[in-house]
């Protein structure tokens, strides 16, 4: 089948959570799941459709979600529960959300199960690390106090760092003769220990924080731990941010992998 005629894949996105709330003036005290915009477009970019995956009453129905879609993207958000790897919350703040955790842990399994590329996004790199056996640092700068600023409330999706991708990595062939980028940065957690099987492909090369991971062998798991669609906004209204990594190029490399997928036998 030619290029030109060739479906456009359907990409899961997982759902965040606005647990039932009696103070809410909407859809009071009602569970509401959604997902971002800027995901959704991210996903779409290249000409594919874009689906949100409910959490359902039952984890068996993701088995079907999983070899209906083609690839799942785990959005950003809350933190990830201490509990999911061992740990007791150091401070209320930090208790993440222990509902989304098992959901996405779930449907992170079925995707692989399937033999679907799963590719992670900021909360999603964590939770793919700790679903795999890694562990998280509830608070980078109470546990690294020596690191970066990497999440500036006032700055939100304006604060960027360097990254640099380690060579030898699939990254690194992604981004060939470009190992050397800068990314927005949004997160007060991140990977303390690497999951097992993981490769780190790419660091804040100021205080080696883990930027992007990937699974090693098997199923195609990787993670980033910025957020690729909020560059899409800021490329569009800022032509003075050339030194941003092209989020384009790790779209393709997860699409490749989908038709990959896709093409092979059920
Ligand atoms: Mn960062």
């Amino acid at each position: 089948m030619s290029a030109l005629h060739t479906p456009p894949l359907k990409l899961g996105v997982s759902a965040c959570f606005f647990h039932a709330d009696p103070a809410r003036p909407i859809f009071t005290g009602k569970t509401l799941q959604y997902i971002e915009q800027s995901v959704a477009h991210w996903a779409m970019s290249q000409g594919d459709l874009a689906v949100m995956i409910p959490a359902p009453a039952a984890d068996a129905r993701l088995a079907d979600y999983a070899q209906w879609l083609d690839g799942l993207v785990l959005m950003g958000g809350s933190d990830v529960w201490p509990g999911s790897y061992g740990e007791q919350p150091m401070d209320p703040r930090w208790q993440g959300d222990r509902i989304r955790d098992a959901y996405e842990m779930a449907l992170a399994r079925a995707f692989v199960a399937a033999g679907k590329p799963v590719f992670g996004v900021c909360r999603g790199l964590q939770l793919l690390n700790v679903a795999f056996g890694g562990t998280l640092l509830q608070d980078i700068p109470t546990q690294r106090p020596e690191a970066l600023a990497h999440r500036d409330a006032g700055l939100y999706d304006q604060l960027f760092h360097p990254v640099q991708i380690e060579p030898g990595t699939r990254l690194a062939q992604v981004y060939a003769g470009q190992l050397q980028s800068t990314v927005n940065s949004v997160h007060h957690q991140g990977i303390k220990d690497l999951a097992p099987g993981f490769v780190v492909e790419a660091r804040c090369p100021t205080d080696g924080m883990i930027e992007a991971v990937r699974l090693q062998t098997g199923p195609w798991v990787a993670a980033v731990q910025w957020h690729p669609e909020f560059h899409l906004t800021t490329q569009a209204s800022a032509a003075a941010r050339p030194d941003l990594i092209d989020d384009g190029l790790l779209l393709t490399d997860f699409r490749q992998a989908c038709h990959a997928a896709r093409a092979l036998p059920d």
